[in-house]
């Protein structure tokens, strides 16, 4: 891998710092709405399979890239896969994540359309629909060619391996492979699909016709499918998004079904499957906590008076008990373990907060909701504001291929933030025998810190476009 030093790197930040400078409610109120865009706009500066030109991505301009048919994994057999995002730091492009993605843009939208405008500087602005699902449509239009003929989906197309670090994505021109269908992949599909149907309805009927079939083949698929995890084959070494069991998934596609189509055989289903415990999963691996809030907060009440109620009730005792580690720690927030992607746990902690206020109102659950958001920000131990490109204390050096091509920072990235299981050389060579909560490194080379993902990108944005409700 070709190496790539700070210095080489230009800083590319503006303003100050931030958050310090916030007075009032009413500034942090703006600051929280003027973050949606900067963020938003990430996910079209990810745009995979298409140019980006000068005048919307600047200096992340591009063309064309991974444009070239995938073989099917073990085949001669070749699809035509191009689109949807690039996934974090490298071009892969993973069906587990991308539908972690989609699902909170698209709760984020149903709950709060009003912090979504039409004027986020991509293409599409301009066309009397909200940019948000312009973008998430994006990605969907990629999905529908994840499927194959009998509903099953394919876990991830990528290469072998990932490309240097300084790498433009036209530049990775190794073979891309389609890899096996898994259950996991399906089930996540099928759930997404389903929650994009209604949405998309007054938009383009058809496409949204087409998302619901595509949801129901899926399902269908699921129904006669055995759990199929995936692993990578020997050789491959890009993301693996590996997740053994898939009953969440099932779950998820099940709610999801039920709320967009109203029968009674998907509500069945959903109440099978569910399982207590699972109100905080907002994962990759864990989405019970997507059915959750599509059963709850969906367009449909749940005929199932006995299924709302214990989802309800365990909503609300999981959002206690967060607000309970919160209030306990000296930095105010809930997670106490600083693993891998921490930035991300946080959030999607924040995600159950906001959702547990939308089923009561509670200024102890908003608060925390807040206190998570502003550690974030930079109220946090070493003073960081973890979106790339926001003031002078933002990341410069984020471990992604575009921004280390560009010697810049792509700006609105969320960082992972501290690991203290030091993954990566960097970390274990910089930050060895700090505080947890100080296991950060703003270092290109560090990719268990401060590499971005899509799937982080999305949560933040749900709690921005909560909150900025929320306090407006
Ligand atoms: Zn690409």
């Amino acid at each position: 891998m070709e190496s790539i030093t700070n210095e080489e790197l230009s800083p590319n930040y503006f303003g100050t710092h931030v958050f310090t400078q916030l007075q009032s409610n009413t500034q942090r109120n703006f600051m929280t709405q003027s973050l949606i865009k900067p963020v938003g706009r990430m996910f079209y500066l990810q745009r995979c399979g298409v140019a980006l030109d000068a005048a919307h991505a600047g200096v992340f301009s591009h063309p064309a890239c991974h444009t070239a048919p995938a073989r099917v994994f073990g085949s001669d057999t070749f699809l035509h896969v191009s689109g949807g995002w690039h996934d974090a730091g490298d071009y892969g492009r993973y069906v587990v994540p991308a539908c972690k993605a989609v699902a909170d843009l698209l709760l984020a939208f149903r709950a709060a359309p009003e912090a979504f405008g039409d004027d986020w500087d991509i293409p599409e602005s301009g066309n009397g629909v909200a940019d948000v699902l312009d973008e998430v449509r994006f990605e969907l239009e990629w999905l529908l060619k994840m499927q194959r003929d009998d509903g099953g989906v394919y876990h991830k197309v990528t290469c072998a391996y990932f490309p240097d670090i300084t790498a433009n994505p036209q530049e990775e021109t190794a073979d891309l492979f389609v890899f096996p269908v898994s259950t996991a992949a399906t089930g996540d599909f099928s759930a997404v699909m389903a929650m994009a149907a209604p949405l998309y309805e007054s938009i383009d009927r058809t496409f949204a016709k087409k998302c619901l079939r595509a949801s129901v083949n899926a399902y269908e698929f699921l129904k006669h499918s055995k759990p199929l995890p995936f692993h990578n084959p020997a050789g491959v070494v890009t993301g693996q998004y590996d997740d053994e069991t898939d009953t969440d998934e099932r779950y998820f596609a099940a709610c999801a079904l039920y709320q967009a189509t109203g029968q009674s055989y998907y509500l069945a289903n959903a109440t099978a499957h569910y399982q207590a415990g699972r109100s905080a999963d907002f994962g990759w691996a864990d989405m019970g906590g997507y059915g959750n809030a599509v059963m709850l907060f969906g367009q449909r009440a749940c005929e199932d008076d006995f299924l709302a109620g214990r989802i309800r009730s365990d909503l609300l005792a999981t959002a206690e008990q967060i607000c309970e580690r919160s209030e306990k720690s000296p930095l105010g927030i809930s997670i106490t373990e600083f693993l891998w992607g921490s930035n991300m746990y946080l959030l999607n902690q924040t995600m159950t907060l906001l959702l547990a206020n939308d089923a009561q109102p509670s200024e102890r659950f908003r608060k925390a909701a807040r206190t998570h958001l502003d550690y974030i920000l930079g109220n946090n131990p070493l003073g960081v504001n973890y979106i790339t490109g926001i003031d002078e204390s933002s990341p410069k050096y984020p471990h992604h291929r575009p921004s280390a091509a560009a010697r810049q920072a792509m700006p609105g990235m969320l960082v992972g933030g501290p690991d203290e299981g030091l993954h990566d050389l960097a970390a274990k060579t910089l930050l060895s025998g700090k505080p947890a909560a100080e296991c950060y490194i703003d270092s290109v080379e560090s990719y268990s810190t401060n590499e971005t993902a899509i799937y982080w990108n999305s949560v933040l944005i749900y709690v921005l476009a909560r909150m900025s409700k929320l306090e407006a």
